[in-house]
């Protein structure tokens, strides 16, 4: 499927410091005009949840997958009520200088990742089955060293052997929970990234997970980046590549069944100008899609993609793609 997107709305552009020096700069306010930064809302993993049960159902092939994620986000909610120490003493100052707050570089050995990780283990325990026991085990007892290990090439993508493969979703939905807990308790959303930084989340510093066509009175048909790892989302033009900005070169691809018809609410944006893609989630078309839950459901769609040579841009916490290394 191909069709064009369009700029339906007009957004006033957040100004962009000509020394370069400022990444992260705040939007001229407007009056009316939709909320340029939004952080973590409070349902949100209880939704996503209701989400991949909801896709579960749709898509038999991958139910048990989608279902045992379901399970996963279920414990996420649970744990991200327990409360941590704040790590957002210094968020002000970061926001009025236009660093994130939140900035993953600087927070990831302190953050309660890690605890947040055994809670979930507790959370989950009852509910691993034989097949998955070996690697659940091996997490459990992995010492702190060899999970920061793994949590350092989560953040960096790297290659991963088979058990690391298999226990990174579980200690991503503990990074989730760990720097979405905290960006629910910063005192005021951040400005909107300046134009070199568009792509990466003006809280946390990642790169989106998705494009999400927004819907609602403040934000209806507003396009943001969603951050897989706080939550938060910030406004992005439509029909403009993230990687690059360029609009020429954009292409739009998404999943058909048999007879021709739409299966999930994502589309593939596609630039070929930096040979990259990102999906984009049109709550629009289905007001529960999730950019997190609908970017696991549509691994189809990436499958398409791979023999185009585009890059995959996304960071999506509980998400490992590729072959295990040797290792
Ligand atoms: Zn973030
Ligand atoms: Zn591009």
């Amino acid at each position: 499927m191909n069709d064009t997107d369009d700029s339906s709305r007009d957004i006033p552009h957040a100004t962009v410091d000509a020394t370069g020096e400022h990444a992260f700069g705040e939007a001229p306010p407007s009056p009316g005009a939709p909320p340029m930064v939004v952080l973590a809302e409070r349902k949100r993993f209880v939704e996503r949840a209701q989400r991949l049960h909801q896709l579960a159902e749709r898509l038999p092939a991958m139910a048990d997958y989608l279902r045992f994620m379901a399970g996963v986000v279920e414990a996420q909610h649970r744990v991200a009520m327990q409360s941590r120490p704040s790590m957002i003493d210094s968020a002000e100052v970061a926001i009025q200088h236009g660093v994130p707050p939140l900035a993953v570089d600087g927070l990831w050995r302190d953050l309660s990742w890690n605890e947040d990780l055994d809670a979930l283990i507790g959370e989950l325990d009852a509910r691993i089955g034989e097949p998955q026991r070996s690697w659940f085990e091996g997490l459990k007892s992995r010492p702190l060293a060899a999970r920061r290990e793994l949590v350092t090439a989560i953040f960096e993508g790297r290659a991963l052997d088979a058990e690391s493969m298999a226990m990174a979703p579980l200690v991503g939905a503990a990074l989730q929970v760990a720097w979405t807990r905290q960006a629910r308790m910063l005192p005021r959303p951040p400005g909107r990234p300046g134009e070199t930084m568009r792509r990466f989340c003006p809280c946390c510093g990642s790169p989106a997970v998705a494009s999400v066509i927004q819907i609602g009175m403040a934000r209806s048909k507003v396009r943001y980046l969603h951050c897989g790892l706080c939550a938060t989302e910030w406004y992005a033009e439509r029909a403009r590549c993230v990687e690059c900005g360029d609009s020429k070169t954009l292409g739009y691809c998404g999943l058909e069944d048999d007879s021709g018809e739409r299966v999930l609410p994502v589309n593939a944006e596609t630039c070929d100008r930096c040979h990259s893609y990102l999906k984009v989630v049109q709550r629009e078309w289905e007001a529960g899609a999730d950019p997190v839950a609908d970017d696991l459901a549509s691994l189809a769609l990436d499958m398409m993609i791979a023999d185009r040579d585009l890059a995959r841009r996304a960071f999506n916490p509980l998400l490992v793609l590729g072959e295990p290394a040797p290792g």
